[in-house]
């Protein structure tokens, strides 16, 4: 049996949600199709503790307006995570406010999308740093946008710090209870008003194929247990993560989707977080948000233990309501924490956290009551963290945000090629501009 709608969602994360809400209430018949058993995708907010712990996503980096409107129109609360920044300059651990150098930073807001484009590390291989300042800087870029520095692109780079500053990225805030606040709100306008009666969703159903023509598609899947599952529309607006579009067979082939693997690259992350007995880290580093471990002192991952890979950066929740401090680490050195268990990645935290605070492993072991994780590189529905653009892949980036055919559109956070690539309001915006973009499609002649 086919089911017939008029539109069909490939992905219930942020970005299908979005694109659900955005089309409902018009008369288009929508039916969403999920592969996992739940919704939200990237976002998996922990709820089986003391605290709602996001082990996806957890921050709202800046002000953008489409999510803040959404937030705004819900009463989704969310506070500032702003505190103090600490960083470790090899012996101690310091303020970044008071003698952190910040000057290789403000290379990323002065970068131009005027220029070659390059790799990172041949950008900043030309640059005049001394090694210390190019190793905190390859740190941050690729701990931050899951990304390998030989790769990225500097004009995606370039672009992407103007679009963080034009939304004051430099601020973050967190929900209240954590990133599901925006996921449940999201199902909830799914199934209420208009979009109530004109929506339907399947969930445990990994769709494996999509044919189409224009003004036609049929896609095919299977559920868990592999039954088989068809169903046809006039659109199709797919969602899912880049490792899980690469398995999708589109019939006729999609000529870009051959060019995107060059383009656009899934990078890894690893986070950590751990549930502890009190704020020991009070004493030695008051208010303390962020602690960038290995990028203060230039000493990178040499300044961790040598017992195995270390985590670079750490920040507290400091509106949790017990203390919670995280692990992450970003990019190729996240690979090195690949297939590790839990015990292990708590054991490499607690070493990493004693070398930086002058303490013993055992001691603060024994503080931790809970750890909470998830393995998104191995997540058979994610396959890693969250997308970058490969040095020349910029204009390839930018075609795969537009509908092919004004059939088949892409969504996502890796179509977010204003410059919101990897982040969950740049999956949010895409969802929407998808929906609009189809809504005029189908009301026109
Ligand atoms: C550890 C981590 C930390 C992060 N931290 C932040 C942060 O602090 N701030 C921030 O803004 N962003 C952060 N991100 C990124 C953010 O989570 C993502 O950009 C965003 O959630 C992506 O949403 P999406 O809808 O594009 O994709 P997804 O959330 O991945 O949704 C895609 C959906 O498609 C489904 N799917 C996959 N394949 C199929 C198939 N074949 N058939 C049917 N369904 C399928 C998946 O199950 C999933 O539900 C983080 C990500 C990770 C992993």
């Amino acid at each position: 049996m086919t089911l017939e709608t008029d539109v069909i969602v490939v992905g219930g994360g942020v970005a299908g949600l979005a694109a659900v809400v955005e089309l409902s209430g018009g008369p288009a018949r929508v039916l969403l199709i999920e592969g996992r058993d739940r919704l939200g995708g990237r976002i998996l907010t922990d709820t089986s503790g003391d605290a709602a712990v996001d082990v996806g996503a957890e921050f709202i980096h800046g002000r953008e307006p489409t999510l803040m409107e959404y937030l705004r129109k819900r009463g989704l609360a969310h506070e500032t995570a702003d505190a103090t920044d600490y960083y470790f300059d090899g012996e101690t651990l310091a303020r970044t406010d008071e003698g952190g150098d910040d000057s290789p930073f403000e290379m990323l807001s002065q970068l131009s999308e005027d220029v070659p484009d390059q790799s990172f590390a041949a950008y900043a291989g030309k640059l005049s740093l001394d090694p210390g300042e190019r190793s905190r800087l390859t740190g941050y870029v690729q701990g931050f946008n899951a990304a390998d520095a030989s790769v990225i692109s500097i004009r995606a780079l370039a672009r992407q710090q103007h679009a963080e500053d034009a939304i004051d990225g430099g601020h973050s805030s967190r929900l209240v209870n954590g990133y599901a606040d925006l996921v449940e709100a999201l199902i909830e306008d799914c199934r209420t008003s208009d979009c109530g009666t004109n929506f339907q969703i399947v969930m445990g159903t990994a769709i494996e194929e999509i044919d189409w023509r224009m003004g036609r598609v049929q896609v095919a899947g299977r559920s868990a247990n592999r039954d088989p599952f068809r169903a046809a529309a006039r659109a199709v607006v797919v969602t899912v993560p880049l490792p899980m579009l690469s398995k999708l067979r589109f019939i006729p082939p999609i000529p870009l989707l051959a060019e995107l693997p060059a383009a656009l690259r899934m990078g890894p992350a690893v986070r950590l977080t751990l549930q502890m007995k009190e704020p020991w880290w009070e004493a030695q580093a008051p208010g303390m948000g962020f602690l960038f471990a290995g990028l203060g002192s230039g000493l990178g991952e040499a300044a961790l233990g040598p017992a195995g890979p270390g985590f670079p950066v750490f920040w507290v929740n400091r509106r949790a309501p017990v203390p919670l401090i995280t692990a992450w680490s970003g990019g190729p050195a996240a690979l090195e924490f690949q297939g590790l268990s839990i015990d292990k990645l708590v054991h490499l935290a607690t070493q990493n956290l004693a070398r930086l605070f002058g303490l013993t492993a055992e001691a603060i072991a024994s503080l931790v009551t809970r750890a909470y994780f998830h393995d998104w590189l191995g997540d058979p529905f994610s396959g890693g963290a969250y997308s970058y653009v490969a040095a020349g892949g910029l204009a390839v980036a930018e075609r795969f945000a537009r509908p092919v055919e004004d059939t088949v559109w892409f969504a996502g956070e890796a179509t977010a090629s204003e410059g919101h690539w990897g982040t969950v309001h740049g999956a949010f915006s895409s969802g929407i501009r998808a929906a609009r973009e189809i809504r005029e499609k189908l009301s026109s002649p």
